[in-house]
């Protein structure tokens, strides 16, 4: 089941022009309803329920049916992040809680530099396959191990 908010939770993130969820959702669903300011999944049957808007959600508001092999059928999961880590609350249906908590990062916040390790791009290859990254690995190609028999 695709996302969905729950009107009572959500603050259109406080009368932000783009919210949360609208940031992250990496498949451009969510928008900001200008009536009600709630935000909203405009494209359900698109969601890939990859949980990104759950987890970011400042007030909690929005949901996806929790993954069936941690959560049975009317259970829900709601996270709560942190700048470290992110803890779980998992209801079951029959009321009980649980709660998890996981780190969520091994290196400070804004540490990580994800250019670090990559060559600047040749723009003389821009017109070959695998420009820049190929670039970036050196020029040969990695080459799988054989199949075994
Ligand atoms: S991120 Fe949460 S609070 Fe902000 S608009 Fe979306 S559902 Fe509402
Ligand atoms: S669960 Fe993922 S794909 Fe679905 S609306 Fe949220 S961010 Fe987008």
């Amino acid at each position: 089941m695709p996302s969905y908010v729950i009107a009572e939770k959500c603050d259109g993130c406080m009368g932000r022009e783009k919210t949360a969820c609208m940031y992250i959702c990496p498949h451009d669903l969510m928008a900001l309803d200008p009536a009600t300011r709630k935000g909203y999944n405009q494209e359900p049957e698109q969601c890939w329920e990859c949980y990104n808007c759950v987890k970011i959600c400042p007030q909690q508001a929005i949901e996806v049916r929790a993954y069936a092999d941690f959560a049975p059928l009317g259970g829900s999961v709601i996270p709560m992040m942190a700048s470290d880590s992110i803890m779980w609350t998992v209801k079951f249906r029959n009321g009980n809680l649980k709660r998890f908590k996981f780190p969520v990062r091994t290196v400070p916040a804004g540490s990580v530099d994800i250019f670090a390790d990559g060559a600047q791009a040749d723009l003389a290859k821009i017109k070959q396959p695998g420009f820049y990254s190929h670039h970036a690995r050196g020029d040969e190609l990695p080459v799988p191990p054989p199949l075994k028999s």
